[in-house]
């Protein structure tokens, strides 16, 4: 009989990840310290409870990244993806599922598999030296004590804090008639460009009537359980615009050291910055702009920024409490921790956001894990499917801008190597240019689906 794999918490993550290593067939010591102890946000003991909305979001594997996720996931077997295909409630593109009914399946399905076994209890501290492979899956709220373990472990400042979200923008939606490309006073950073940044200048008139929506925009509320402080560092940017209606030209939209090449002799009153958020350049985060507004009301003011009217959002801001490591800086590509290879990692507490994202790390985990402890390695699988773009993400893909510049991230085409948007369909007639969008997510879809049975087929070959 193989030593078991320890995984702590029973989420989305652990589960899958229970469930792929079971499936591998390495016995598994599933920890879950409901309902011995409870979360902020839990209200039941079942596994892979849904803490919010019962949504999936979009089951379009052709032209969304999250559906193309789904589609993955099912081609790997996986068990969330499975109880959510047998608990679906009508929500028209995308899946959602009866949350009850879901978590129940999920529950009976590891409780009824022979190689795993489920124990209720809090691990309060790093895991014992016994425990030579343990995956972390204890999500947004870790409790306290383990929090406090990992902190010590990887030397890193804070897990739990505010996340300051900014949004991010797909770089092909921002129009660089407009816009234009410059870092301040032309300086030159350390990869030696000095147009680093795209910026969005704003006259007098069109600066007066952002910070004027900003102030009057619907704010999200803070549930009372985010009793953590702001980071004065990265206030929001309508705390800042009550602040004084200047504060923000003085901050984060202070116009210096930049000159508009469109318009040379004009000086701008204001400059809204987009900085690259990831090693292929398709997505630049707004700079300075994490904020508390609504989700609807951001894509509205947002898009009044010149430049910025067709923007298409990768992510939008937010802030909320949450747990995450420094994955880029701490893990190897195995999801291991460097400091201690032993741990693994996985879920939401790696930066990933999202059920679906979740469960989709939670998932090569378990099978990282089963592979070494079969003594077959595994490689992810490849930037240009879903799932090999969200270990990307996680373990290098993100540019690393100091301290706290890594955040969370939902799947998006974003992540994964463009391609050229095709002019003709597989018939040979042209593609009408507002199509062309739609038909190049199709096209690299479909590269990831051929990946990903190339990389299952791989593995199937190993273990033989
Ligand atoms: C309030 C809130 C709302 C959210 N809403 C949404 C949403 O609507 N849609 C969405 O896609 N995402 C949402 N998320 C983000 C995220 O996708 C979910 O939190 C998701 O459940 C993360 O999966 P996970 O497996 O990483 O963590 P979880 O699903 O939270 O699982 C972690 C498990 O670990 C257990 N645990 C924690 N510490 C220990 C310990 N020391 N020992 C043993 N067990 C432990 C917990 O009890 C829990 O069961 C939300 C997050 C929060 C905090």
């Amino acid at each position: 009989m193989t030593k078991p794999i320890h995984i702590v918490g029973g989420g989305l993550a652990g589960s899958e990840a229970a469930w792929q290593a079971a499936q591998a067939g390495v016995r598994v010591i599933l920890h879950e310290m409901r309902p011995v102890r409870g979360t902020d946000a839990h209200k039941t003991d079942g596994l892979a409870e849904l803490v919010c909305s019962n949504s999936f979001r979009s089951d379009d594997w052709e032209h969304n990244a999250v559906g193309l996720l789904h589609a993955e996931m099912r081609r790997c077997g996986s068990v969330i993806m499975a109880c959510a295909d047998a608990n679906q409630a009508p929500a028209g593109g995308a899946l959602a599922v009866d949350r009850d009914g879901f978590s129940a399946a999920v529950t009976e399905r590891l409780e009824a598999h022979p190689d795993i076994e489920i124990v209720r209890e809090e691990v309060a501290g790093l895991p014992p030296a016994d425990w030579d492979s343990v995956i972390v899956a204890t999500g947004p709220l870790t409790s306290p004590a383990l929090s406090q373990a990992i902190l010590e472990l990887t030397g890193e400042e804070a897990l739990s804090f505010f996340d300051a979200i900014a949004p991010i923008i797909h770089t092909e939606s921002i129009d660089m008639s407009r816009a234009w490309k410059q870092s301040r006073y032309d300086k030159a950073g350390p990869s030696g460009d000095a147009a680093a940044y795209i910026n969005c200048a704003m006259d007098k008139a069109q600066y007066e009537a952002f910070i004027q929506a900003l102030l009057d925009g619907p704010k999200a509320e803070f549930k009372e359980w985010e009793n953590v402080p702001y980071f004065e560092g990265c206030l929001p940017i309508e705390v800042m615009a009550e602040r004084g209606r200047e504060t923000l030209r003085w901050g984060p939209l202070k116009p210096v050291g930049l000159t508009n090449p469109h318009e040379p002799e004009r000086r701008p009153y204001a400059v809204v910055q987009l900085r690259q958020d990831n090693a292929l350049g398709t997505l630049f985060n707004m700079v300075g702009f994490q904020t508390k507004l609504k989700h609807g009301a951001q894509v509205e003011v947002f898009r009044t920024i010149p430049g910025l009217e067709n923007a298409e959002f990768a992510r939008l801001g937010g802030l909320h409490r949450n747990t995450f490591i420094n994955s880029p800086r701490l893990l190897d590509r195995q999801l291991r921790l460097k400091a201690d290879p032993r741990l693994r990692f996985a879920g939401q507490v790696t930066g990933v956001e999202g059920y679906v994202e979740s469960a989709a790390v939670g998932l090569l985990t378990g099978r990282f894990a089963a592979a070494e402890r079969l003594g077959r390695p595994l490689q992810a699988p490849p930037g240009t499917t879903a799932l090999g773009a969200l270990v990307e993400h996680i373990t290098g893909g993100h540019l690393d801008t100091g301290s706290r510049s890594f955040q969370p991230m939902n799947i998006n085409y974003g992540l994964l190597p463009p391609m050229e948007a095709p002019k003709t369909d597989e018939a040979g007639g042209k593609i009408p240019l507002k199509e062309r969008g739609r038909a190049k997510k199709r096209l690299m879809s479909l590269r990831a689906l051929a990946d990903i049975d190339a990389w299952l087929g791989g593995e199937k070959l190993a273990a033989e």
